[in-house]
């Protein structure tokens, strides 16, 4: 039984990432030429929210792509949306001012750095 599982886990590694999205197709080809993700024409030197890019220009492009979801940190129960980031930004200007949180268990920790903290996530779209 054990080994079974062990043959499985082994064979979805083997899966090509070009199978599973577009998108992780060109960032796997960019990641594996240290090249940024955005562009695909600069030196990767920035790790961003889990993507490699050139400079934080590339960075925000990539995050102007996506889409934020606000919630109510009071009443919100659940998880965090798969391929989305919790993240707590100033209101009005999400985009710019994102900064993710690892667990909800940081909600609150850095509200002084904005005048209008809103959470949500932030995701691909
Ligand atoms: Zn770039």
């Amino acid at each position: 039984m054990k080994e079974n599982l062990n043959i499985v886990k082994e064979n979805l590694m083997n899966v090509p990432q070009f199978i599973q999205s577009n998108k992780h197709i060109m960032d796997g080809v960019y990641d594996k030429q240290g090249l940024c993700n955005e562009c695909g024409e600069h030196k990767a030197v920035v790790n961003y929210n889990d993507g490699n890019y050139c400079n934080w220009y590339c960075a925000k492009k990539e995050i102007n792509k996506m889409t934020f979801t606000e919630i109510d940190v009071n009443t919100y129960s659940g998880n965090v949306p798969t391929g989305a980031d919790l993240v707590v930004a100033e209101s009005g200007d999400v985009e710019e001012t994102a900064l993710v949180l690892y667990g909800f268990d940081e909600i609150g920790m850095f509200d002084d750095e904005f005048n209008n903290p809103v959470y949500g996530f932030l995701g691909d779209k």
